[in-house]
């Protein structure tokens, strides 16, 4: 471990947490100072602390001797000449390697960013890339804002969007959502701090609506997020409505009974005081038959609820994506249920475009790649 490692990272904090920090050093650091520093350091993305309005010499020093500020490698990016999603794989200092992928959003030259919250996942969900990795460690909340500004600071020089700029546009992300590798809330502090630092307008600058913390359902960690009465879009995987077939598909219902899933819903939704989001990854064959309709309205009857259909992409092609029929034919009855509906679509259909596809081909050493090629 070198000594950047043991340093506290800044793209972690808030203002309010570096003065804390400093003052735990007996550093005095006004808030204003505090707020110049990081708008510097997070929002404007410098890696210098020459800043227009410096702060007093002596908190200068102290950030810069104190504190560590330094980027996460980008080993490789792949844009889908399809869709237009960029993909990219971060190694950080210990060699764990990562996902972020750059989605272009219906608005033309805005963005969110698919952010990793862990390196690999524990939830072994059956028709995903990243479950089959297993859990390697969970991300630091700096590991995962610094995935975000270098993807938000290579937006500002990609070629590919010229034509964009010369139209008027600037390009911004203007949203992120926790849904890359792992599961956010098996790593709740670090998540939370993240979004909070990514909100913060000294911070990622992206409003509290954009950023989405998506969640295969620990129950535990529902409750305590309607219990602390979040802001941030949360999106619960369900995926099927019945028991069984969940378990098999989501190993952690093995652990949360669907009543009790309920019941933090019924929470949650307390709490937002409006309808809830739940994710549904359609798999051909598996999730949109009538079983899943009766199980909707006998288990989740009481909730006003909308599904986010999600193609489901396993690259082992042991669960197939639903043909449109299908598709809209499961759209027709859930909307005529009362149960609304959104298609999500899950881009980057090219090869390696799945979660955890581009770290595993990189760990397996399968295939060179050519850096510069990812944005061309
Ligand atoms: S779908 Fe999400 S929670 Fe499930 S194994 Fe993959 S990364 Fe983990």
């Amino acid at each position: 471990m070198n000594d950047d490692a043991a340093r506290p990272h800044l793209f972690g904090m808030t203002p309010e947490d570096l003065c804390a920090a400093l003052a735990t050093r007996r550093i005095d650091c006004s808030i204003t100072e505090a707020r110049r520093l990081l708008g510097h350091v997070i929002s404007e993305g410098r890696t210098d602390l020459v800043l227009r309005r410096p702060p007093r010499r002596a908190v200068l020093q102290a950030v810069d001797a104190l504190f560590d500020r330094e980027r996460l490698e980008v080993l490789d990016r792949v844009k889908d000449g399809h869709d237009g999603f960029v993909k990219y794989l971060f190694r950080h200092r210990d060699g764990a390697l990562t996902e972020a992928v750059r989605i272009p959003l219906e608005k033309p030259g805005r963005f969110t960013v698919c952010l990793s919250s862990q390196v690999g996942c524990a939830m072994r969900c059956a028709f995903c890339a990243t479950g089959r990795l297993g859990l390697t460690r969970s991300l630091e909340a700096w590991e995962m804002v610094a995935a975000l500004a270098t993807v938000r600071d290579e937006l500002a020089t990609d070629p590919s969007l010229d034509a964009l700029r010369e139209s008027g546009v600037t390009p911004r992300v203007s949203g992120a959502v926790f849904q890359g590798q792992g599961e956010p809330f098996h790593n709740y502090d670090a998540v939370i701090q993240a979004a909070r630092v990514l909100s913060n307008p000294c911070g990622g600058r992206i409003t509290q609506e954009a950023i989405t913390i998506s969640t295969v359902g620990l129950v535990p960690q529902i409750e305590r997020y309607a219990r602390e009465g979040h802001v941030f879009r949360l999106i619960v995987s369900l995926t099927s409505a019945v028991e069984e077939k969940r378990k098999t598909l989501l190993p952690v219902a093995g652990r949360f009974s669907m009543r009790e899933l309920v019941r933090v819903l019924r929470e949650h939704q307390a709490t937002l005081g409006k309808r809830i989001t739940l994710a549904w990854v359609l798999m051909r064959g598996v999730n949109h038959g009538e079983d899943e309709l009766e199980a909707l309205s006998r288990e989740l009857g009481e909730l006003s609820i909308r599904l986010n259909l999600i193609d489901v992409n396993d690259a082992t092609g042991t669960y197939e994506m639903a043909t449109d029929e299908e598709r809209i034919a499961f759209v027709g009855r859930l909307h005529a249920a009362g149960i609304a509906t959104q298609r999500r679509y899950s881009g980057g259909k090219s090869e390696h475009a799945a979660c955890g596809m581009l770290a595993a081909k990189h760990r397996s050493g399968s295939e060179a790649t050519n850096l510069e090629g990812g944005l061309a």
